[in-house]
């Protein structure tokens, strides 16, 4: 599983090393499909749940590349909210009961007007501060903990309420982000009834017509770049055999509504236009480089000395990263805290500024703040932190030490005042952090982890996080991880 996840990682990170600064096309996305497909079973592992990957990212490809030569960067990270709208309709076709569980659901929508509308409330006027709005754990604001909430009330079986909550969380049920249809009514200068009331019948068309509501987000925003109706209706006639073959196989829902999705993004979105732009700077591609062999070679020292288990693999793969970065942020002379503290008082203005904001944009802001969090503490001398180990694995940041861009900073700017370099380029990171949390390898592993138990859903994380923002914002008694379905 180290070594599929890593390719995925490299065959991502190797095109764009090639390509930045150019055009980008769909078949660049190649070497990573090329990867995918080196995906094996493994002992004890579910072939139906590795099919669900393969087949999707194969599908994803293949569809897209039928459909247009190229995606806008503006269009790009839609990419990955196509899946999981046709597999929940199909699912719900197939599975009367279900359906009826679906049902039942979408009615509980409109009977939390109250729950609905304060939380609506609450993300318009950033009342957590910054919250990743599709967050895949239960923090503060996340439509997870809200769907949550609703489905503890709900009187349907338990798996398919895990099943829904899945569907909104690491599986993409749309686009869609809690709260973005009330901030729309109010500013279009509609009552705060109204526009609870809006709200709640764009939550329930997420679940009543996935591919209708992810059709009609896309056209209220302007995506350009290729017939994305066109596109769901294909994959769901495509992955239909698969997903009716997973089922048959136990695995359970919550898993198939979202490991099909996961994984495809690299496909045009972080092999896409917009990376190969960003990466045109040598510094972050620097970066993005050093931190996948800081990856590489801290699973490798893992390896060496055993792992206890799976998730103890993707634990030490993202706090490698997260430590790197952290690592990287303070050899200019920042801290996590700095950074968190300045980007949670920019969200406020930011706020102010712009009332009507898309309901993602700090979501990576947090995705990023949480990394350098994290990495902080690993990367802290004990006892105060973990002296730069995870799960006992000392992370290898020479990776970092020994890059040439990284160690000359100066040469990047005036080079007598070299002293922002470092992190101005994470800075750009905190915008588009997939490659350093980092994406390809959390679905890689994730879909191993799965595969070994495919009945046990691997998603919403039944953990508490530890948001970086409760470092600041006293939200933490909001959080919801510890009473879910
Ligand atoms: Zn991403
Ligand atoms: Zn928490």
């Amino acid at each position: 599983m180290i070594k599929e996840a890593l390719s995925a990682q490299r065959a991502d990170i190797g095109v764009i090393k090639e390509k930045r600064g150019q055009t980008f096309t769909i078949g660049d996305a190649q070497p990573y499909v090329d990867a995918v497909n080196g995906m094996t079973v493994g002992e004890g592992q579910s072939p139906e749940v590795i099919d669900l990957h393969v087949q999707s990212v194969n599908a994803h490809y293949e569809i897209l590349k039928g459909l247009t030569e190229y995606v806008r960067p503006e269009d790009d990270p839609f990419v990955e909210h196509y899946q999981t709208p046709p597999i929940l309709e199909i699912l719900v076709e197939e599975d009367t009961g279900f359906k009826e569980s679906m049902s039942k659901f979408i009615d509980a929508i409109a009977t939390n007007e109250a729950l609905v509308g304060r939380e609506a409330v609450r993300r318009y006027g950033g009342f957590y501060g910054p919250t990743c709005v599709v967050d895949f754990a239960f923090c503060p604001g996340s439509t997870t903990s809200v769907v949550n909430e609703i489905l503890k009330g709900v009187d349907i079986p338990t798996a398919h309420k895990k099943a829904i909550l899945s569907a909104k969380s690491w599986g993409m049920n749309t686009s869609y982000g809690i709260g973005a249809a009330f901030a729309d009514s109010i500013e279009a200068g509609k009552t705060t009834a109204q526009a609870v009331r809006d709200e709640i019948e764009m939550l329930q068309m997420v679940y009543r017509e996935p591919i209708a509501a992810q059709t009609k987000l896309m056209t209220d925003g302007g995506h350009q770049s290729f017939d994305v109706k066109e596109y769901m209706l294909k994959y769901k006639e495509r992955m239909k055999p698969l997903i009716l073959k997973a089922v048959e196989a136990g695995v359970h829902y919550g898993n198939i509504v979202t490991v099909p999705a996961y994984c495809v993004g690299d496909v045009a979105h972080h092999i896409a236009q917009s990376m190969f732009n960003m990466a045109k700077d040598d510094v972050i591609m620097a970066i993005m480089e050093a931190e996948t062999d800081v990856l590489a070679n801290t699973l490798q020292r893992g390896l060496e000395q055993g792992y206890d288990s799976a998730y103890d693999v993707l634990s030490v793969a993202t706090g490698s990263t997260a430590c790197g970065a952290a690592y990287i942020l303070e050899k200019d002379g920042f801290t996590a805290p700095m950074v968190i503290d300045l980007l949670t008082k920019r969200f406020y203005n930011y706020v102010q500024l712009y009332p009507n904001r898309g309901a993602a944009a700090e979501l990576h802001n947090v995705d990023f703040m949480d990394m350098i969090h994290r990495g902080s503490n690993i990367l802290e001398d004990e006892p105060i932190g973990n002296g730069g180990k995870v799960r006992g694995v000392k992370v290898d940041l020479d990776p970092i030490e020994k890059n040439e861009v990284l160690a000359n900073p100066q040469r990047y700017t005036y080079p007598a005042c070299g002293i922002t370099v470092r992190f101005s380029a994470l800075m750009r990171l905190a915008d588009f952090p997939c490659l350093l949390t980092s994406e390809p390898v959390t679905a890689t592993l994730m879909t191993n982890i799965i595969a070994l138990n495919p009945e046990v859903p691997g998603s919403p994380a039944r953990v508490c996080k530890d948001c970086a923002v409760c470092i600041l914002t006293k939200r933490h008694s909001h959080c919801s991880w510890h009473d879910t379905v």
